[in-house]
């Protein structure tokens, strides 16, 4: 059997999850009738300390709901330009919203208070005016780091200054929070806006929760029905989403299993491996002389699957269903694959 490194999105539900959706009290979530989502909106709100939420098919309408009810249409958003909004969203921001994007390079997988005063424009009859600051926490495609909450503070701070709404993409927000042992609450402390992933390592089949003030919220519910995001008995999909709450503690053992996952390819000749805060491990397959397409084949063939994120670089994510032991057979295999690659 393959090992599944892919991505933390390929968990599969518990029985437990399995067991509770079916159970689960519905109604018209629409009409806000559905018991089961209303109750895990307000078990997520309390979770991430703020005071309303609002539960999301996914991570990426979750995100581009927050964009376009901060933002004006035609105004600015500053972003890192690897930002998976920026970046994975299929241009969201400018399909569904109008919005102008003002890529800049992260230090750190954040953005700096000099960057943002740097980045920001001012509305003038020449320029549309900056309408949205957006973090991510974990930052994914700079190899699930960990942002302390001092800078995404720092950055809110300038955003704040200026007048800015800031949306954090917290897709692994408690990933970044179990890392830093940081309290969710002091993380979103100043932000207007936070999105994460029920579906990832938290295991959950499906879902995102947005969440910000109660304003913030009543406008992101007329977004979510304009996106078509609008459920009926989604309660369903929803209870597995609250016991994946309960996953949160645990993304210390994936934290743990990249570290040694990392460590033992970090052995292997040719590779060039990050250190990683949390569960993203990049693989750099340039100086072996292989790219990440041909890598990424070949280590599949040896049973373990990664995904190609760059021409030399392959992502593997650890999650909730793969062992220490699945870790310490992975790097096995790879090294197998190294030496075919080799041959
Ligand atoms: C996965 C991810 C998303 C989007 O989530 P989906 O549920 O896959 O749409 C957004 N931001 C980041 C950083 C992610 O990793």
């Amino acid at each position: 059997m393959s090992i599944d490194l892919r991505s933390d999105t390929v968990t599969r539900p518990s029985d437990t999850m399995r067991e509770a959706a079916a159970a689960a009290a519905v109604g018209d979530d629409v009409y806000g009738e559905d018991p089961t989502v209303n109750e895990l909106e307000a078990a997520a709100a309390d979770r991430v300390g703020l005071p309303d939420a609002m539960y999301v098919p996914t991570g990426t309408m979750g995100n581009q709901i927050a964009a376009h009810v901060h933002a004006d249409r035609g105004e600015e958003v500053v972003l890192d330009r690897m930002a998976h909004i920026y970046d994975w969203e299929l241009g969201g921001l400018a399909q569904l919203s109008g919005l102008q994007t003002r890529p800049v390079d992260a230090v750190d997988a954040v953005l700096t208070p000099e960057q943002i005063d740097a980045a920001y424009v001012e509305e003038s009859l020449h320029r549309p005016g900056t309408g949205l600051i957006a973090l991510e926490n974990t930052h994914n495609a700079r190899g699930g780091v960990a942002v302390p909450p001092e800078s995404i503070s720092a950055a809110a701070d300038a955003a704040h200054d200026r007048g800015v709404p800031v949306h954090l993409d917290g897709a692994r927000l408690f990933n970044a929070c179990v890392a830093l042992d940081v309290d969710p609450a002091r993380m979103t402390r100043d932000v207007d806006s936070v999105l994460f992933c029920l579906s990832k390592g938290l295991g959950a089949p499906v879902g995102s929760i947005l969440a910000g003030d109660e304003e913030f919220i009543a406008d992101a519910r007329r977004v979510r029905k304009l996106f078509g995001g609008g459920m009926r008995q989604a309660g369903l999909i929803a209870a597995p989403g609250l016991l994946a709450l309960e996953n949160v503690d645990r993304l210390a053992e994936d934290h743990e299993n990249a570290a040694r996952f990392a460590a033992g390819l970090d052995e292997i000749d040719g590779l060039r491996v990050s250190d990683p805060d949390t569960n993203i491990v990049q693989v750099y397959t340039d100086e072996l002389g292989v790219d990440a397409e041909t890598f990424e084949a070949v280590c599949a063939e040896h049973g373990v699957l990664g995904g190609e994120h760059g021409d030399y670089l392959t992502r593997f994510c650890t999650h909730l269903d793969v062992t220490r032991e699945d870790v310490e057979a992975a790097v096995d295999r790879i090294e197998n694959a190294v030496d075919d690659l080799r041959d």
